[in-house]
């Protein structure tokens, strides 16, 4: 080995031996689309920082892709990519996006999908009340009756 140690040959490249483990650790498949490729098509795609940003390819950074998605997935981090795509935990999208309308709003949501919302119990001296239910008391049982193009008309 040179002084320049294994940078300068696996920048932007992975080994033959290396590109056979990642096509079996994918079992075969594109990562992305899951289609079924050949190991001669098979596209090194990367997780993290492209290699232009000088990220250094290796396995663990590294994706087995079909030339479509390698493509499609362009500088992009493999989770923006994901993104992209909508890959995202469809509960966490909705959310976040139930955070972001007000309590009035949430109210109208629940009214819309008959979904009761019910404070907490409050124990005074002199009777029994019950609070106004939360943000996150609304958030939690409307998150998933709400449809995403719901958000829009509220
Ligand atoms: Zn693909």
């Amino acid at each position: 080995m040179d002084i320049w140690g294994d940078d300068r040959v696996s920048k932007g490249t992975l080994s033959t031996r290396d590109k056979q483990k990642l096509y079996l650790n994918a079992k075969k498949r594109c990562e992305n689309c899951r289609k079924k490729i050949d190991f001669a098509d098979m596209e090194v795609g990367h997780r993290n920082k492209t290699y232009s940003l000088g990220a250094r390819t290796t396995l663990a950074n590294s994706l087995c892709l079909c030339h479509g998605c390698n493509k499609k997935q362009g500088t992009d981090s493999w989770e923006t990519f994901q993104k992209k795509q909508g890959k995202q935990d469809p509960k966490t999208i909705m959310k976040k996006s139930l955070q972001a309308l007000s309590i009035t709003q949430l109210k109208t949501l629940a009214q819309k999908h008959e979904v009761t919302v019910e404070g907490k119990l409050v124990y005074d001296s002199f009777e029994t009340r019950r609070q106004a239910p939360t943000k996150s008391q609304y958030i939690n049982k409307l998150v998933s009756v709400v449809k995403e193009k719901e958000l829009s008309s509220v």
